[in-house]
């Protein structure tokens, strides 16, 4: 045997332990209870067709390999993506550092006051840049926020009865490519009209609900937002801004001129480029808006004991509650990388920031004046870090493509040139000698740098910002480490113990599929490079695609989508696309079952789509009676079926390929949600069971880490009628030959991220990936037998068996006054995680334990559900002082002098013996929602300005 297969790294339970659970089990093997799981009649029958798996320490030789392949160009080319300098202490602390990247989004906010506290200053150091009321804790990227801020402003023009009805959105023509192209994508399906063009011609009199600009715009001159807002608040027509964060040390902030949103990304806040991704974007608009806006918000509340604790507020916007009525899908943001860069702003401060800024800003200037000198025509009067040179581009790239320089060449006669944080005297001297030489005259030496201001006076900085003590505290390297370990320590991640949640599947986030992320010839290439200069890049992305066309059964992949969510609109539009191309426009009916993921609703809207929701049957599994009438009723309009399989129930339903025939017969296509993938993987596939599209969330199957709530990536792999339409980039050119428009800025979308999922194919091999399927079924099948005759599984498949994750029932608890949210919290004195709450039955726990969880841990959790179980029989219905109740308990509340509680401490604190091993003390008590709601603070305000209203 070969000890250092990765399979045997990756999957938790050891052979001896698999042969214990499957004879616990009543089985004589895996294949058996594989037969007893899976309809015999959608399994695969050849398996899987990929590469031989390479031990780690194989991969890791063969991705430094191929990251030589990628030519680390010194890069200028701006359009939203800058070269930065990631601080060290940052990049090892957080971006290698398990206890942050394995994470889950902090749904349970007592144990993840740490990452909640990092989001906050997120939404803090947004709030002070912009100006604005409010900001949310991040989304996919600059164009996303740009589209859900034209969204927003179209939900709620009708609040203004003057712009009832009206659909017309201003667009700057200096605005991102990328941006425009993903503003096309949204903007059409819901009858919004885009007028693309110049804001200083724009006729304010016409009738317009919204318009957005770029700041500075695209080729670096700053336009004068300030009359713009000022002309546009007269004519009722709200503004929203895509701003650079770095340039907003100088400029001041939109909100100080009226603007109603603004958004842009935090990239060059020390995260590197990564070909196009992951970065996290930001959000920030009035506090009239807090409840239209989207993604998650991070607010200050109390616990029971009435300390200051953290959570996400306002939870009724999310999905799950509005469904087809929400406006945004955004489920999985960017949380790790905007942790990062709140870190970074932490770590520099404003005066750090402001040196930074003048420093990219100076050079800047100090090259328009060279240029000058050398003859050369810069037409930006007003610019921050970017240049626009009128002159033969040819004739300048051919020189710097020789010289290892990107430069952008927006057309035939203009050159811009970008400016960032690693730009040196010696780059500006090199930059100045390509255009001596296109010249042809004697280079110009420069040696020092003045400061200067080349911005106009009118929108000059004038407001503060970053004057909060965090800022402001740690400058030095070990400051900057203890904070970061402060609040690592308040979180529970995978590297302290097993995290259950159904549907997001936890599995290990391997250190070798990792490791390459941090290496400088991946984090160190701009998206918009020539394609020659990213060749190892596009050999792991084509990789990548096929690896996960194969898997899927499909015949193509695009990789752009940046979460499942954002998977969904792509698969959606996709298939619209393909209904108008046979002239069948009129298709928009989505059926969906009532027990879909909330996204699934909010995505069909988005795509334009009249939503029908289909029923399920008490077994959990789709009413196909209903379906089959509805389908039938809704034929000639029918446009899609969305469909999660194994169910969000957890159950294979084995009329599924009865089900995508009926679809099929009835015009419409099969949409296939694949966050269950981690249940269907080498087994069978979409493909298969009749799909034509699905999304597959790499950061749930893939060993993707989920970074406290993203990056993800939600690539969309379709059958062969669908290949054409697979999204395009305006800029690099991507996707099938009548491509959509774009569905994320970049045209790999999250490439960086990419890595991980290839290297998880790549070391795993077909066998491995095909056993880890396995393993995560008897994993869950372990549990369900193991929580017999204390916690009833809702539903299972015909033979009784549940598929990778299963639901457990708690409602019956209610008779001793017992609600899911207690178990949920008194799991946390055990030291676990909460299972998925209440979703997709409210009261219940959907538990999912993965492949990577061994024997020895799913013993304690389930050691410690039987536990907590001993313990509810012991409440009764108008107990409400029951170490339950409550639960969490800090160590503050164990060591006190006083105790006033009907048990002991040790009950409280170590109710099992294995706890006293490896305790972890949730920062706070209970934290109240409601609270937190009714005084909603997203900032970090000073402690005086808490006062109840
Ligand atoms: C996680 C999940 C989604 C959404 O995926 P994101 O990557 O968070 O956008 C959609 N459907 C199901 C069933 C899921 O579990």
């Amino acid at each position: 045997m070969n000890t250092n297969a990765f399979a045997l790294r990756h999957i938790g339970p050891r052979e001896e332990d698999q042969n214990s659970m499957l004879k616990t089990l009543g089985v004589d093997s895996l294949d058996q209870l594989i037969y007893e799981t899976i309809p015999d009649d959608i399994r695969l029958k050849n398996g899987l067709h990929l590469d031989e798996p390479m031990t780690e320490h194989e991969y890791l030789h063969h991705i430094h390999e191929l990251s030589k392949k990628n030519k680390a160009y010194t890069t200028y080319i701006g359009l939203g993506y800058h070269p930065t300098i990631l601080p060290a202490v940052i990049q090892r602390n957080i971006l290698e550092n398990p206890g942050w990247y394995t994470a889950y989004t902090p749904y349970q906010a007592e144990i993840a006051q740490g990452r909640l506290e990092a989001l906050l200053n997120f939404q803090t150091m947004v709030i002070d840049l912009t100006g604005m009321e409010i900001a949310n804790a991040s989304l996919l990227d600059e164009s996303t926020a740009a589209a859900e801020a034209m969204s927003l402003l179209f939900a709620v023009r009708d609040r203004n009865q003057k712009k009832t009805g009206v659909n017309k959105f201003f667009v700057s023509e200096n605005i991102l490519p990328q941006t425009l192209s993903l503003l096309e994508t949204r903007a059409t399906p819901i009858g919004i009209a885009l007028v693309v063009g110049n804001e200083n011609t724009f006729d304010f009199s016409s009738d317009f609900f919204g318009a957005i600009l770029q700041y500075p715009g695209k080729n670096g001159q700053i336009t004068d937002i300030k009359s713009f807002i000022n002309k546009a608040n007269d004519s009722q027509i709200k503004v929203a801004v895509a701003a650079d964060l770095l340039s907003l040390v100088k400029l001041e902030a939109p909100g100080k001129f009226g603007a109603d949103v603004v958004i842009g990304t935090t990239q060059r806040f020390g995260i590197p480029m990564g070909y196009g991704g992951p970065h996290a974007a930001f959000f920030a608009t009035k506090q009239a808006y807090k409840r239209d806006l989207p993604g998650r918000i991070i607010g200050v509340t109390k616990d029971a004991n009435g300390n200051r604790a953290l959570r996400m507020a306002l939870q009724t916007r999310e999905q799950h509650i509005k469904r087809d009525k929400a406006t945004s899908n955004i489920c999985t943001a960017q949380v790790l990388l905007a942790v990062m860069a709140s870190m970074y702003a932490v770590y520099h401060g404003s005066k750090g920031l402001k040196f930074i800024a003048n420093k990219v800003h100076n050079k800047a200037s100090k090259l328009a004046e060279v240029l000058k000198e050398l003859g050369f025509e810069q037409i930006n009067t007003s610019f921050f870090d970017t240049l626009q040179i009128k002159t033969d581009a040819k004739k300048i790239r051919k020189i710097a493509k020789d010289k290892k320089i990107n430069l952008y060449y927006p057309d035939s006669k203009t050159v811009t040139i970008s400016i960032n944080e690693t730009t040196s005297i010696k780059d500006i001297n090199y930059l100045i000698s390509i255009f001596a030489k296109a010249a042809k005259k004697e280079t110009i030496v420069i040696s020092a740098i003045e400061d200067v201001n080349n911005i106009q006076k009118s929108i000059q900085r004038t407001s503060s910002f970053l004057t909060l003590d965090v800022f402001n505290t740690y400058h030095s390297e070990t400051e900057l480490m203890r904070y970061i370990k402060s609040l690592e320590r308040k979180d529970l991640s995978l590297n302290h113990s097993m995290i259950s949640l159904g549907s997001c599947t936890m599995k290990l986030n391997a250190a070798s599929e990792m490791l390459p992320l941090s290496w400088f010839k991946w984090g160190n290439i701009h998206p918009f490079v020539p394609l020659k200069q990213a060749k190892g890049y596009l050999k792991i992305l084509k990789k990548l695609e096929d690896q996960l066309t194969e898997i899927t059964g499909f015949a193509a992949t695009s990789l752009q989508p940046n979460s499942g969510a954002q998977g969904e609109f792509a698969g959606l539009m996709v298939i619209k696309a393909y209904h108008e191309s046979r002239g069948e426009h009129h298709r928009n009916i989505c059926l969906i079952p009532s027990s879909a993921h909330g996204t699934n609703p909010a995505s069909a809207v988005m795509a334009g789509m009249k939503v029908v929701v289909t029923k399920s049957t008490a077994e959990g599994n789709i009413d196909v009676e209903d379906l089959r009438e509805k389908a039938i009723l809704h034929k000639n309009n029918l446009s899609c079926l969305m469909v999660t399989y194994p169910s969000t129930h957890g159950v294979y339903e084995s009329a599924i390929k009865e089900i995508t025939k009926l679809i099929h017969d009835n015009g419409g296509q099969v949409y296939m949600d694949g966050a269950n993938m981690n249940a269907q993987v080498g087994l069978t596939n979409p493909g298969n069971i009749g799909a034509d599209v699905c999304h597959l969330n790499l950061h749930k199957t893939f060993a993707i880490p989920h970074g406290g709530g993203g990056p993800g990536v939600g690539p969309i792999c379709v059958a062969k009628q669908l290949v054409p339409f697979l999204p395009g980039n305006p800029i690099v050119k991507t996707g099938g030959k009548e491509a959509i428009t774009a569905i994320s800025a970049a045209p790999f979308g999250s490439a960086l991220a990419c890595l991980i999922s290839y290297g998880y194919i790549k070391m795993l091999g077909a066998e491995g990936l095909t056993e880890s399927t396995k393993i995560a079924i008897l994993n869950a099948n372990y549990i369900k037998n193991r929580l017999e005759g204390n916690f009833d599984t809702l539903y299972s498949g015909e033979r009784g068996r549940a598929a990778h994750e299963m639901i457990v029932d708690c409602r019956p608890f209610k008779a001793n006054g017992i609600e899911v949210t207690d178990i949920a919290k008194r799991l946390m004195d055990y030291g676990f995680h909460a299972p998925t709450v209440s979703f997709p039955v409210a009261g219940t726990l959907m538990i999912e334990p993965t492949e990577s969880e061994s024997k020895a841990e799913i013993d304690r959790f389930c050691d410690a559900m039987i536990s907590i179980k001993k313990e509810i029989d012991k409440t009764s219905k108008d107990d409400n002082n029951n170490v339950l109740k409550n639960a969490p308990h800090t160590l503050d509340m164990v060591t006190k002098d006083e105790w006033h509680f009907p048990y002991s401490r040790e009950e409280a604190a170590f109710p099992l013996n294995y706890v006293k091993d490896n305790k972890f003390w949730p920062s706070v008590r209970r934290v109240d929602d409601a609270y937190g709601d009714r005084n909603l603070i997203c900032s970090c305000i000073p402690v005086e300005a808490y006062v109840e209203v």
